[in-house]
């Protein structure tokens, strides 16, 4: 593949991008190194233009940057327009950090509900690209949820390790609708992760979770439209969940990049946000160690992860960005829930713990009440169902549910619905 090579962090080590290789032979996770000297003509104006034209690739916000995505024929690319999600003025939820102002970029809006179609129109396009016919991943929801839809997409089988217990159901309908063959494992999504590469291996199927480079890739382009939406103007932070570390990892990536290519005048801080019951990040970054994998324990199932696959790669980004790592409880996380849903944007548990972190690094000084702040949100609120009508009826137990609306019931008569409306 022309103008990309498979690149080993920590040996040096290089590799064609033709290969189907995921780790390099220390075993570990390699980068896509896009040639940035044959890329010196690009402007942001070229990808401004392309907002403009009717062409499905200019059209997509990921393969509108599609020289920093992955140079593969147009006709392999399998696109659904992902991306182009909006970017939210909420004065309200900024109040509520503590912050003048706080814009959060609602990638549940992607064609699945969730940032994951970022990095699987890329994982898919390259599966095409490279002559594949089943694909395959472990995961939490929505990594299955859009893998399952686009492997759809391109006539191709998409085989789904799920954990045992619980999956939020907005998602497993979605792997089981698309047609995606689901395997339940016995064990957490960290022994899915495990299977599902020996399985890849054995079988000759394309592996398309995190650890596979494109994903990576595609996943840039939250960033790069971001930067867009503000056209070009770098925020001074900008704040994500972490859970297997890819998406943070991309966003650093991305944005060394177009620093790299003189597209941008300075990098912003990332601030990456665990849940505290899987917080091996947090915990390495703030020791300064290296990362131990830890039982994972928290309700935001979408970060329920205790061995991240990516955490060297995330570390190196958030270095590099001069960024934070913070965790969030799982009642700051539906705390924070509460407020993002009744600002009418409504998200995933898991997205909310992006403006808990916020609310904690403002508390701390960390980030100045008068930063330009942009949150993602990475997952929409009708993920997970089960999990908003528990807290707002009452029955998720060991919780304050400080935030609830509970319906109420009532008989049918006019003088009950203005008793009720008094209330
Ligand atoms: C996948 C996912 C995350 C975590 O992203 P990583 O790249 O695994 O760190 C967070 N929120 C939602 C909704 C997700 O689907």
């Amino acid at each position: 593949m022309k103008g990309i090579h498979l690149r080993c962090d920590r040996d040096g080590s290089t590799y064609d991008a033709s290969e189907v290789r995921y780790r390099s032979t220390l075993g570990e996770p390699l980068d896509v190194v896009h040639d940035l000297t044959k890329l010196a003509g690009l402007t942001t104006e070229t990808f401004d233009a392309r907002l403009r034209s009717r062409n499905p690739l200019d059209r997509s916000g990921v393969w509108r940057f599609r020289e920093l995505i992955a140079p593969i024929p147009d006709k392999d690319v399998v696109t659904r327009r992902e991306g182009n999600t909006n970017l939210y003025d909420t004065p309200r939820v900024a109040s509520w950090v503590g912050l003048d102002a706080l814009q959060l970029k609602h990638e549940g809006e992607n064609p699945t509900g969730s940032f994951k179609d970022r990095g699987m129109t890329a994982a898919i396009s390259l599966a095409k690209s490279l002559g594949m016919s089943r694909v395959a991943c472990a995961s939490t929801g929505n990594t299955s949820a859009s893998m399952a839809a686009y492997a759809a997409q391109a006539g191709m089988q998409g085989i789904v390790f799920i954990p045992d217990g619980k999956i939020a159901y907005g998602k497993l309908s979605q792997a089981l609708a698309y047609g995606a063959r689901t395997l339940q494992i016995e064990g957490d999504f960290d022994d899915a992760m495990t299977l599902v590469q020996e399985v890849c291996d054995a079988e000759g199927i394309y592996l398309v979770n995190s650890i596979n480079p494109f994903r990576i890739e595609g996943q840039k382009a939250i960033g790069f439209e971001i930067l867009q939406d503000l056209g070009w103007k770098v925020p001074d932070w900008i704040v994500l969940p972490g859970g297997n570390l890819g998406n943070n990892s991309a966003l650093a990536k991305g944005m060394q990049e177009l620093y790299a290519l003189g597209l941008i005048d300075r990098l912003p801080r990332i601030a990456v946000i665990q849940a505290a019951g899987a917080n091996p990040l947090f915990t390495a970054w703030t020791a300064g160690n290296d990362v131990v994998p830890v039982k994972a324990d928290t309700l935001a199932s979408a970060i329920k992860i205790g061995a991240p696959v990516s955490w060297r790669k995330s570390l190196r980004g958030i270095a590099a960005c001069n960024g934070v790592v913070a965790q969030a409880t799982d009642q700051e996380i539906l705390d924070a829930k509460a407020q993002v849903d009744a600002a009418g944007i409504g998200a995933e548990p898991a997205s909310c713990a992006t403006v808990a972190g916020i609310k904690m690094l403002v508390k701390q000084g960390v980030i100045a009440h008068d930063a330009h702040v942009v949150g993602i949100l990475t997952g929409h609120l009708l993920k997970d169902p089960d999990l908003v009508v528990g807290y707002h009826q009452g029955t998720l137990k060991d919780f304050d549910l400080t935030y609830a609306n509970p319906p109420t019931r009532i008989s049918s008569t006019l003088a009950a619905v203005q008793a009720a409306l008094e209330d």
